[in-house]
């Protein structure tokens, strides 16, 4: 068996050698912010890169233009780094992917570097429009990860945490169909569709002190009526259900809402039409413990601490959730602001290209590839992440 600590320097250096070039490839992407699914040069970069250093490349994978795979060896284990590089609307790289991007892409170029002595292969999967749509759940359904032995990002964050939570999220969406009347002279004659969605979303309010407290119901009325002197025949409303754990989401919180809907129908006597968005469903993340345990010493190594997960922390959603169901997966975060200055912001975006963004990237980068040592070499480590993944399962 190779020395697992020579390996572990061997990626380190193989990191440190291209320090400039990744600092000014991520700052690239930076520069140049694509949203969902518009990403084409940011994957067109970071797929170059690759194929340059010898990975063999499949572009427009799973039928999404701006997706890649990017590979090197062969057989068992299979290790991959997932790469975002999607950004936001009008913010920018606000949520830091430029770095996750750089840094996935760093470390399978690290990675490479022992795949001839440790045997198995090496991955960089391209996942556009992590923001938007969940590419990832697309790929998940169109066999991207399958056969993988682990799945891995760092997204940059407030703080360094191995083992990270995101909700399982499911998109609703309602229709009242009630009937038109003239809202002075003949209301009598009107069945308010208006009024049911307000029941419902009043309703909603009252059921939400019974829920669990990482449970979230958000929503909005995309349709109120035409015109004020008419009682609206017609509403329609766009709703996200998030929970902690998928079967909370499927056996508790998907009945409740419903309710509150049907509710608002007899109420009113208008007729409801709902629609679930299973095909887009973000489910909720799992945690790899032994993987994330791994990585834990390996970014520690690196001098950075690793914090404690908080069980009240706030929580989002990310399409490493459907990753995680189908192979084991980490999802950690590494810290690059201060804990006032939350993702998604333009304070954020500035330091998604300072010093501190950049320290990350090459942190990330190193561990994600140490982690791929361990995997790689340690078939006491893989069995571990196998049981725990089928137990959790
Ligand atoms: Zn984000
Ligand atoms: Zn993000």
């Amino acid at each position: 068996m190779p020395d697992r600590d020579r390996l572990k320097k061997r990626v380190i250096a193989e990191v440190d050698r291209r320090r400039d070039e990744l600092i000014a490839l991520s700052l690239k992407l930076h520069a140049n912010p694509e949203t969902a699914f518009q990403e084409e040069k940011a994957s067109a970069w970071l797929a170059d890169r690759l194929e340059g250093e010898g990975f063999a490349l499949e572009r427009g994978i799973c039928r999404i233009a701006t997706a890649f795979r990017a590979s090197h060896g062969e057989g068992e284990p299979k290790v991959a780094f997932l790469a975002e590089y999607d950004a936001l609307p009008g913010v920018g790289h606000g949520c830091g992917h430029n770095i996750i991007g750089t840094a996935s892409t760093a470390a399978g170029l690290a990675a490479k570097a022992v795949v001839a002595e440790t045997g198995g292969a090496v991955l960089v999967i391209g996942t556009p429009a992590e923001e938007a749509a969940g590419g990832k759940v697309y790929m998940a359904d169109r066999g991207a990860f399958e056969g993988l032995t682990c799945a891995m990002l760092v997204h940059p964050g407030n703080r360094d945490v191995a083992v990270s939570q995101s909700l399982a999220c499911l998109e609703l969406n309602v229709e009242f169909h009630g009937r038109a009347a003239h809202a002075a002279a003949r209301p009598e004659a009107g069945l308010n569709a208006l009024d049911a969605m307000i029941a419902s979303f009043a309703n909603i309010g009252l059921l939400r002190q019974q829920l669990r407290d990482s449970a979230r119901i958000h929503g909005i009325i995309t349709d109120g009526g035409q015109a004020v002197n008419v009682i609206p025949h017609h509403t329609a409303a766009s709703l996200l259900i998030r929970a902690e754990d998928d079967p909370y989401l499927d056996d508790a919180l998907k009945g409740n809402v419903l309710a509150c809907f049907q509710a608002g129908a007899q109420a009113t006597g208008c007729h409801l039409e709902h629609r679930w968005g299973e095909e887009s469903r973000y489910k909720a993340m799992r945690t790899n413990r032994p993987l994330a345990e791994a990585y834990r010493a390996n970014i520690e190594a690196l001098g950075r601490r690793v914090a404690e997960p908080e069980p009240r922390r706030s929580m989002g959603s990310t399409d490493m959730g459907n990753v995680s169901a189908i192979v084991p997966a980490i999802h950690p975060t590494i810290a690059v602001a201060p804990v006032d200055i939350p993702i998604h912001t333009v304070e954020f975006r500035e330091i998604a290209a300072s010093e501190a963004a950049h320290e990350a990237l090459l942190d990330s980068a190193k561990a994600l590839a140490m982690t791929a040592v361990d995997v790689l070499t340690d078939a006491d480590l893989r069995r571990r992440m196998r049981k725990e993944f089928e137990q959790a399962g």
